[in-house]
């Protein structure tokens, strides 16, 4: 996928993961938190943080940015495997959430609606990955092999556009339904 309809995709599944699973533990753990901000914060999170596994490809546009991580990445990484494998996140986001206790009090919930946030951006960047004919390997480093979740050609409007059109049609029934 391109980085547009990654993009729209972090955006997306911010904004849905938001609404159907943060609201309800937002309002069972008593978070005096307003649900907009909370969506906000994660939304936000999401899409900074979608475009991330694509610094292993030399010209994409976060490598664009950042040259040298993404040449050190590439000398450690192979492209579509270490920085697209699931693993590494859930590691990630769970020692990230692990050092909440190390935030100040007042910034915990924010701080941890940021690293959850992250993480659904990188997730909704392996998703739509999944929906390529390249796939990702879901179980590296245990293994390299390729899960698809469609075999879709990317670069093709099938792909990118469809793919932006019904993600931007998702986002907009799910804004309708965001209690202000
Ligand atoms: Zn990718």
């Amino acid at each position: 996928m391109n980085k547009y309809a990654h993009l729209v995709g972090g955006f997306t599944f911010g904004l849905l993961f938001s609404n159907i699973v943060l609201e309800k533990v937002a309002t069972m753990t008593g978070s005096e938190m307003p649900i907009i901000a909370v969506t906000a914060i994660v939304v936000v999170s999401s899409i900074g943080a979608c475009l991330i596994p694509d610094i292993d490809h030399r010209s994409s546009s976060i490598s664009k940015k950042h040259p040298i991580i993404s040449k050190v990445v590439r000398v450690f990484a192979g492209h579509r495997e270490l920085t697209h494998a699931p693993l590494l996140y859930i590691i990630l986001g769970s020692l990230l959430l692990g050092l909440t206790s190390q935030v100040p009090l007042a910034l915990h919930e924010i701080y941890t609606y940021v690293v959850i946030g992250c993480f659904i951006g990188i997730l909704s960047h392996l998703t739509l990955d999944a929906m390529t004919k390249s796939g990702i390997h879901i179980l590296y480093p245990f293994s390299k092999m390729r899960f698809n979740i469609l075999r879709l050609q990317t670069g093709k409007f099938i792909c990118d556009g469809l793919a932006m059109i019904v993600m931007l049609l998702v986002s907009f029934f799910s804004i309708m339904s965001i209690p202000i």
